[in-house]
């Protein structure tokens, strides 16, 4: 996988594709079953290629009291944390991928706990899982995904070097939805019993 170093361009609109990708014919764009939403149609294989959006697994990932951030080493937000995240290959199972992912990028293993909130961003043509998990092990080993990978204690989230406003966003909302229901593991809270 990381044998090219290609800057990746993930996104493309149904016009990009020119070719049908089973036999190499043109593509023509029209209407199949739905008027106004053209596919991609080749006529010499009998193919409809029905563009799926990218699935993005995404995890917040923690370790007692504190949570996975991983410092990134590509662009976009190069430089700056992230959550653990990865591409959902096809035919690959997500809680799969994800535990792969996590291995791959921190060494960590990590236990899946549930779908904390599903973003979607029709546009970029994305989906991203965000799942709830916990390391079983403490000890990252990055590799050249990210410069860095650390755990944060919730008081001291690098709030302004987050990489993505939907990484902010979905550290609120957790942090929020943690606090009303008095889950949250504060390093300095007393708790309520
Ligand atoms: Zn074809």
């Amino acid at each position: 996988m990381e044998a090219t170093s290609v800057a990746y361009q993930w996104q493309y609109d149904k016009a990009d594709l020119k070719y049908c990708p089973r036999c190499g014919a043109p593509f023509t764009l029209e209407d199949v079953d739905i008027p106004g939403q053209p596919q991609l149609v080749c006529h010499a294989c009998k193919f409809v290629f029905y563009l799926d959006p990218k699935l993005v697994v995404m995890a917040i990932v923690t370790f007692g009291p504190r949570v996975l951030l991983l410092k990134r080493a590509k662009e976009p937000g190069k430089g700056k944390w992230a959550l653990l995240a990865g591409f959902v290959e096809r035919g690959e199972d997500p809680f799969a991928a994800l535990k792969r992912e996590a291995q791959e990028e921190t060494g960590l293993e990590i236990k899946i706990e549930k779908v904390f909130k599903v973003n979607s961003f029709p546009d970029a043509g994305m989906v991203q899982l965000i799942f709830e998990a916990t390391a079983l092990n403490r000890q990252i080993v990055t590799n050249a995904e990210s410069y860095e990978g650390r755990f944060f204690s919730w008081e001291e989230l690098p709030w302004a070097e987050m990489a993505f406003e939907a990484t902010r966003q979905t550290l609120h909302e957790f942090i929020m939805e943690k606090r009303n229901g008095a889950g949250l593991i504060l390093e300095s809270s007393g708790g309520r019993g």
